[in-house]
């Protein structure tokens, strides 16, 4: 299994119940190792950029407004198949849909605030990783 780098967004609703710790503590149980991080409140223009993917959808305008309505907590995970782990951990998007246990279904309150964002693939890891850390000195442990 090849070690892997993934971003990690802790977003303003996960913020606001002040859960940080509890959603680094499953990181860290599952492997994965936190080897970057800072946190942001991200502008509308930064928001906007981050899910351009999304901006034909019906719910863009209202992504970008929740996603610049806190601070947000940015990270870099590291581990062994980290892309899929962190995806296993955070859950469906629709927290309703998201299998126990997951941070989505034990943090989220709806499929708009969903608590985590996790890159879906190594190609998007690598573009999102850059984005919020390009030019910062990412370390390996
Ligand atoms: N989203 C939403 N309504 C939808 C689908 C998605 O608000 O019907 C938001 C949700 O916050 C989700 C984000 O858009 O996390 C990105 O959607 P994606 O399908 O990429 O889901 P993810 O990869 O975050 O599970």
């Amino acid at each position: 299994m090849a070690i892997e780098r993934t971003l990690s967004i802790i977003k303003p609703d996960a913020v606001a119940k002040n859960v940080i710790g509890q959603i680094y503590a499953r990181f860290e149980a599952a492997g994965l190792k936190v080897i970057a991080a800072r946190m942001a409140h991200l502008s509308r223009a930064e928001a906007e950029a981050f899910y351009a993917v999304h901006k034909a959808r019906p719910f863009f305008k209202d992504l970008v407004d929740f996603m610049i309505s806190g601070p947000v907590m940015i990270q870099v995970l590291e581990g062994k198949n980290a892309i899929l782990k962190n995806r296993d951990l955070m859950g469906a998007t629709d927290p309703k849909k998201a299998d126990a246990g997951t941070i989505r279904a034990d943090f989220a309150d709806s499929i708009d605030a969903n608590a985590v964002h996790g890159s879906d693939a190594a190609e998007t890891a690598k573009e999102e990783i850059s984005f919020f850390f390009a030019g910062m000195n990412v370390y390996s442990r």
